[in-house]
Formats: structure tokens, sequence, C-alpha cells
């Protein structure tokens, strides 16, 4: 059975600051990221005990259990690569064809912004507001995730996504979470979007039959 592991960050902990405290980092990952592996492996091999000994009467809080731990797990790892340090990978704008596709289904990156940061800070609860290529529609489109599992479609493609967990910034910002959405610029990783957004392009042309 696959054993999931936690990355190793491409940067050191303090690397983000002034956007993100070392402090927050260190504990994101090395705690919260590490919790949801622990999770999602726990998850799989209760089902895998379940499946050997026929009972399945947890079915569903092991369901939900794997589905929250794997969701976490991937939107760490995900988010970790979005992030780059200010000046040195991150920042700026989105350039090439992302920065086309984000002009033409949103209005310009202006308007992305504005709709992302609207996203992320009104989420009611714990989630994440999230970039995504919709291959059924062959366009980008912005999601709330919830918790780490919720209110995404199917098939959808992250590409970029940002943790609005209190966890996630309330030591730096406690709750204002605009600004830390405003520091979170600073420290995009447009090219690591740029090559997620082509690759989901790519890989999922036809992925999805809907008839
Ligand atoms: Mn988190």
């Amino acid at each position: 059975m696959a054993k999931y592991t936690l990355p190793e960050l491409p940067y050191d902990y303090a690397a983000l600051e002034p956007s993100i405290s070392g402090k927050i980092m260190e504990l994101h990952h090395s705690k919260h990221h590490q919790a949801y592996v622990t999770g999602a492996n726990t998850a799989l091999e209760q089902l895998a005990e379940a499946r050997e000994s026929g009972n399945l009467a947890n079915v569903n809080k092991l369901e939900k259990d794997l589905a929250f731990n794997l969701g976490g797990h991937v939107n760490h790892s995900i988010f970790w690569t979005n992030l780059a340090p200010a000046g040195n990978g991150g920042g700026g704008e989105p350039e090439g064809e992302l920065r086309a596709a984000i002009d033409e289904f949103f209005g310009g990156f202006d308007k992305f912004q504005a709709h992302f940061t609207a996203a992320a800070t009104g989420i009611q609860g714990s989630g994440w507001a999230v970039l995504s290529w919709d291959p059924i529609g062959a366009q980008l489109i912005i999601q709330q995730l919830f918790d780490q599992q919720s209110n995404t479609a199917q098939g959808t493609v992250p590409i970029f996504q940002l943790d609005m967990w209190e966890h996630a910034f309330y030591l730096d910002y406690l709750n204002v979470k605009a600004d830390y959405v405003k520091a979170a610029w600073n420290i995009a990783n447009w090219a690591n979007v740029a090559q997620r957004f082509e690759t989901a392009r790519e890989k999922t042309s036809g992925l999805l039959v809907l008839s």
C-alpha cells in the first residue's frame, strides 16, 4: 500500500517573511501538514483492515477521514510550491499563457485578484481559496474549498491555492484576513502556477466525458 510522506519545503521556514513568519511555517509544515499525512495513512490502513475482517461498520467515518486527511496532504503540498520568497521567485504578476487566460476568464489580473481575495476572506469556517482549471468548460475558475475537501467539483485541477485556515495566518495577522491575502501576493510563485496550468490543460483534455 502506498504510504504518504511529508514533502520537504523548497525553501527555509523563514524564507517567506515578512508575509508569513518562520514560526507559522514551521508549525504549519512540521505539525499540521504532518498530521494530515499521518491521518491519511491511518485511514487507508483502517480501511484495509476493515476489508480484511469484513467489519465495514465504520466505513462512513473512515471515508470521511480519508477525504479530510488526504485533502489536507494534497492542499498543503500544492500550497508550498505555489509560494516563493518575495523577489526570489515570489511576487509580481503572471505572464505568458497563464496571464492571457487570467485576462480572458476574469477580465484582467486586478479583477482576478479582487475575486480571489473576496472568495478567500469570505469563506465561512475553515477552508481555502483555489484557482482551478475546469476541464469540462476548458476555463479557469475560482472555488471556495471548505475544510480540506468540500464544495469543489470533481475533476477540477487546483493550480493556485491559499490556505485560509486560522492556523495559516492567525499568529501573524490575528483576525485581519485581508492583510494576509494582500501579503500573500508578494510570495505567489507564478512560475509554479504557470507550470501547473500548462500540465492541467494538457493532461486533462478528454479526461472527463459527460455523455
Ligand atoms: Mn493549513
